[in-house]
C-alpha cells in the first residue's frame, strides 16, 4: 500500500466508522501510548526485560501498525503529505550521512 493510499484509507475510516478525528493533542498522547506498547514488546523480545504472562500477546507487527495509524492520523489532520515528507526525509539522510558509515 502506498503512503497516499494509507492516508486516504485512514481518513475514510476516521470520517465514517471512527466518527471523526481526536484533536492533535489527544492523538499525540495516543501516539506516545502506542510507542510505549511497542517499547514494551521490544524490551521483552529483544532486550533484557523478562516477559510476564500476557506481555507478548500483542505482536510487534500489530504495535508498529498502531504507531503508523496514529502517525497517519496526525499527518492527515495537520495537512501533511507523508509521501512528500518521507521523500524529503530520505533525501536529507542521504545527503547528511553520505560518508557517515564508511571508513
Ligand atoms: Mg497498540
Amino acid at each position: 500500500m502506498e503512503l497516499k493510499t494509507a492516508q486516504e484509507r485512514v481518513d475514510e475510516w476516521i470520517q465514517t466508522i471512527g466518527g471523526g478525528y481526536f484533536d492533535q493533542l489527544t492523538n499525540m498522547a495516543l501516539l506516545t501510548e502506542e510507542v510505549g506498547e511497542l517499547a514494551r514488546i521490544i524490551a521483552r523480545k529483544y532486550g533484557m526485560q523478562v516477559a510476564k504472562k500476557g506481555d507478548l500477546d500483542k505482536g510487534l507487527a500489530e504495535e508498529l501498525a498502531d504507531v503508523l495509524w496514529v502517525t497517519i492520523c496526525l499527518a492527515n489532520q495537520c495537512g501533511v503529505n507523508l509521501t512528500d515528507a518521507f521523500e524529503k526525509s530520505i533525501e536529507k539522510k542521504t545527503i547528511r550521512d553520505a560518508k557517515r558509515f564508511v571508513d
